[in-house]
Formats: C-alpha cells, sequence, structure tokens
C-alpha cells in the first residue's frame, strides 16, 4: 500500500528536513485534510544552495555530453520504475485521477529520454572564409538556472525546469509548487540517484516571493523559467532584466477553439471534451473559448453537454474517476467568481456551476454559452473545468475573436478544408495550434506561447538551446 512520502529539501545532494525551519502542511484537495508538512528553505539554505549550483555547473559543464546523456538516461529509467509511487503521491497532493498522474509521471521520463539524446547533438558550426580565415559558433551552457514550477503538473512541470537545463550542461535550483512538493522531489531525487551531482540540481521551497527574489537577487543564477500565472511571470520577468538574466516564461492561456460547419463533429466533441475535463480545466492549454459556426452550433451544444454530464467526477484514487477535485480552494473561488459574472451578463448556464459536496474541492463540469465579450469569463483564464460555447459567423470573425485576448498559447480548429488549414496556421496568434485534434505537447517540439502567454520555449531541440549561448570564435 503506497503512502504519501516525507518531504523534504535537496540541497548539496542532502535532505533537508523541518528541523528548525519554519514550515508548512500539504493538503489533500480530495479530502482537505493534512497529508504532509514541507520545510521552507532558509536564507542560509538558499546561500548555499548558490554556492553549490555555482561549483557544480562548472563541473557540470565540462562532464562530457555522452556522460550528461547516459546519466539523464537513468535517471528516466528510474522514474519510469518508481512511476506507480511517485503518481501515488501526485494524485494525494493535487488531486488528478491516478491514471493520468501516472501517465505525466512517465511522460516527464520520456522528456527526459529526448534531452538526453539531443544534448549529444548540440552542434556548432565552422563558417569557412575565402582567404583562409574562419569562424566557429560555439554553444555553451548560460550557467546556473532558477526554476519556479506550478502545481497543475507537478512533475512534468518541475522535469520542463530541470531536464533541458542538465542536458545543457547547466546546473539548476527547482522550486516545485509548495501546494504539491512530493513529484517534483522524486523528479530531482531521481536524477541524484542516476548520478547527477548533488550540487548540480537542486530543489528547495519556501515562501515563493521569499525564494525567487533570493535567488534571482544573486549574479551567480544566469537563467530563470517559470510556469504560471502572467501576473507572476511579468514580475519574475523584471527581476530578471535588473541583471539581465536570460528567461522562458510559461504562462497562462485562454485556448480558442475554431469549429467550422465542415469539420468531423463528433470527433471534435469527443476529443475536445475530453480535453476541455482533463485535470480539471486546470492545464495551461485547456481548449476555453469554442467559437462554433453556426450552422452546426445546435449540434455541438447538445453533443458537448451531454458529454460534460457523463464526466465521472470523484476521488482520483478511486477507479474509474475521469475529473478529480480542484487543486485548491482558490480554484473554487475562481470558478464560483467567474461563473457568476458571466450569468449576470447575460451567458446561459447549461450545465454544471456548482461546487460538489462540501469535503474537498470538487466543482462539477460546467457549460456555459452565449457569454457576451465584457463577462470576466471571457477575458481572465478560468483554469477551471468550465467550457464557453459561442455561435459565430464565418472564418474572418472567428479569427478575430480568437487573437482579441493578449494571451496566445495554445489555439483549436476542426475543419476539413485544406487551404483555411493553412489561412489558420498563418493568421491564428499563438505559441501552439492543433488542427483536427487535441494534442498540443510532443517531448520533439517547442511548447510555448507568443503575447502574454510568455516567451521562450520549453520540450524540443528549443527547450535545450533555451538554457545555451553562442559565443563566436573568429580566426585568421
Ligand atoms: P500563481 O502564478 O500565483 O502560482 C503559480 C505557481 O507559481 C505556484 O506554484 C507558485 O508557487 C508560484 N509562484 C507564485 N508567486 C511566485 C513568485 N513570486 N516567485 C516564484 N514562484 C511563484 O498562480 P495560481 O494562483 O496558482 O493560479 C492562478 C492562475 O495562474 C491560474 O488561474 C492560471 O491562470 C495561472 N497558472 C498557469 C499555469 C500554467 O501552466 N501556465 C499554472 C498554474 C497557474
Amino acid at each position: 500500500m503506497a503512502s504519501y512520502p516525507d518531504l523534504h529539501l535537496l540541497i548539496g545532494g542532502e535532505k533537508l528536513g523541518l528541523e528548525a525551519r519554519e514550515h508548512e502542511d500539504v493538503i489533500d484537495p480530495a479530502t482537505g485534510e493534512t497529508i504532509g508538512t514541507l520545510p521552507r528553505a532558509t536564507e542560509a539554505d538558499l546561500d548555499a544552495a548558490l554556492e553549490n549550483a555555482e561549483r557544480g555547473f562548472r563541473q557540470w559543464r565540462k562532464t562530457p555530453a555522452d556522460k550528461r546523456a547516459s546519466t539523464l538516461m537513468k535517471a528516466a529509467a528510474l522514474i519510469k520504475e518508481r512511476a506507480g509511487d511517485i503518481a501515488y503521491g501526485l494524485t494525494r497532493e493535487q488531486g488528478k485521477p491516478l491514471a493520468e498522474a501516472k501517465g505525466e509521471t512517465i511522460y516527464s521520463a520520456m522528456l527526459l529520454e529526448f534531452y538526453a539524446g539531443e544534448c549529444k547533438r548540440l552542434y556548432g558550426r565552422t563558417l569557412v572564409r575565402p582567404q583562409g580565415q574562419r569562424a566557429e559558433v560555439q554553444y555553451h551552457p548560460v550557467g546556473p538556472v532558477a526554476g519556479f514550477a506550478a502545481w497543475n503538473f507537478p512533475s512534468l512541470n518541475v522535469m520542463r525546469k530541470i531536464g533541458g537545463a542538465l542536458a545543457a550542461g547547466c546546473s539548476v535550483i527547482v522550486k516545485p509548487s509548495e501546494e504539491t512538493p512530493s513529484a517534483g522531489i522524486a523528479m530531482v531525487q531521481a536524477c541524484l540517484d542516476a548520478g547527477v551531482p548533488g550540487d548540480v540540481v537542486q530543489c528547495v521551497f519556501g515562501v515563493p516571493d521569499h525564494v525567487s527574489r533570493h535567488l534571482l537577487g544573486s549574479s551567480v543564477i544566469r537563467k530563470v523559467t517559470f510556469t504560471g500565472s502572467t501576473a507572476v511571470g511579468k514580475h519574475l520577468a523584471k527581476l530578471a532584466a535588473d541583471d539581465l538574466k536570460i528567461a522562458t516564461m510559461e504562462l497562462g492561456g485562454h485556448g480558442p477553439v475554431l469549429v467550422f460547419k465542415d469539420a468531423d463533429i463528433d470527433k471534435a466533441l469527443d476529443t475536445m471534451a475530453a480535453n476541455k475535463y482533463r485535470n480539471a480545466g486546470q492545464v495551461c492549454v485547456s481548449p476555453t473559448r469554442f467559437l462554433i459556426e453556426e450552422d452546426v452550433f445546435e449540434k455541438f451544444r447538445d453533443g458537448f453537454v451531454a458529454r460534460a454530464e457523463k464526466v465521472k467526477v470523484g476521488n482520483g484514487l478511486e477507479d474509474g474517476m475521469q475529473m478529480g477535485p480542484m487543486a485548491s480552494a482558490r480554484g473554487l473561488e475562481r470558478m464560483e467568481g467567474l461563473t457568476g459574472n458571466a450569468k449576470e451578463k447575460g451567458a446561459k448556464l447549461l450545465t454544471g456551476g456548482e461546487r460538489i459536496g462540501n469535503q474537498g474541492f470538487f466543482h462539477q463540469p460546467t457549460v456555459l454559452s452565449e457569454v457576451p465579450t465584457d463577462a470576466e469569463i471571457m477575458n481572465e483564464e478560468p483554469f477551471g473545468p468550465v467550457a464557453i460555447l459561442n455561435p459565430m459567423r464565418g472564418e474572418d470573425a472567428m479569427i478575430a475573436e480568437a487573437n482579441r485576448l493578449p494571451y496566445g498559447l495554445a489555439a483549436y480548429a476542426w475543419t476539413q478544408d485544406g487551404a483555411r488549414k493553412q489561412r489558420l496556421a498563418a493568421e491564428i496568434e499563438a505559441g501552439m495550434l492543433a488542427i483536427n485534434g487535441g494534442t498540443v505537447s510532443a517531448v520533439d517540439a517547442p511548447f510555448g506561447g507568443v503575447k502574454w502567454s510568455g516567451y521562450g520555449s520549453e520540450d524540443g531541440r528549443e527547450g535545450v538551446m533555451a538554457c545555451m549561448v553562442t559565443k563566436t570564435v573568429h580566426e585568421g
């Protein structure tokens, strides 16, 4: 029988527990019970982590790429071996169904495998000049990285922070979310157990603003990478700018879904309804604003509501659950505020709209339709299990609505028309566009947004290159 693991910091390869440290409780969002106590790093802990990271970087950057690759492959194998236990802890702290937690953990290992392979392909290039001179473009790891990960994908978000950095030859200090610490600790521990030195990969917790100010206030850190809200992303980007650290920002979205009358409507419904309620809608690439050509609006609306009403909601540890609780009481409050405001503005509530029970943070799968543009939910990321279904007339209006918001992370389109697919690819302002499918993430493809959804990419070759700088050596 699995149990929720002990929680600690990992600094210099040492597990540092409560001792005299301040601490906070970790809550199971399915029951509201306290399941763990998490130590907060002291100022001295953070200074030690920085000192280690500086030393670790000097060593790791010189470690041959094939040695880095084989170590990271071993860490990926350990994560796969431990996926059952890691997923149990992840479900307890975050709420998602166990199968999803396991899938996320295996995917985290697959991402590390991809990065391990990629770090052997970090070639430079030679520019040959007519008179025998040449210039060599070299790639070097940028330096120690500070990563801040959100709670919605407790293992994957952490792997996205540490995987690219380690592959590039950087040391990294990661702060997983204090709300979902165990899966992040497990990612770092697997790297340590595989042979990544203890001063190269470290894990800290604390009051987020204190930790980020402390780490970003140090000139040791040369890159910051963050997943979370646009508001916090802007704040961290400003802190990074004070020392001209490079930054990768993976922030919020407001996924538009353009459904044209020539689409395979049943496939669109099956794919997008499942996608909407995955992880209770707490996904930065979640489909949110469904813009549906009016000829097929009623069919799509009725099919979507029927599917929303069939979603099995319950404790993620129980068999057959498709949606767990929201990860925190904050999420429930946001849902209540945004759906209430939408109704006041004249939106129709087609299903859901209520909290389920009074234990834990469960919310009904919710569908709103005919939501006016001035409703808050049309402008703010709901980050919850709610879909907005709006009838639209014509491609131009649909593209204009898709691009109306300052966000540009993931977008989705359903159409059979080849020329239209090309127009959408050219016109939609987003970092990722899925056409006739729901997948916008793959280990070998860059993942990231434009506009207020952030900048820089994780995953793919770009995820490693984001931790590197060029040096051009001119000769002759
Ligand atoms: P948030 O931005 O306050 O917190 C997200 C994560 O960032 C948390 O893990 C938190 O510990 C960390 N964080 C917060 N302040 C920080 C700081 N000063 N320095 C370093 N780390 C910091 O968001 P939230 O309240 O958890 O959720 C609110 C909204 O954020 C959501 O509605 C959604 O729009 C967005 N969000 C996006 C993602 C994503 O995947 N892009 C993930 C989580 C939240």
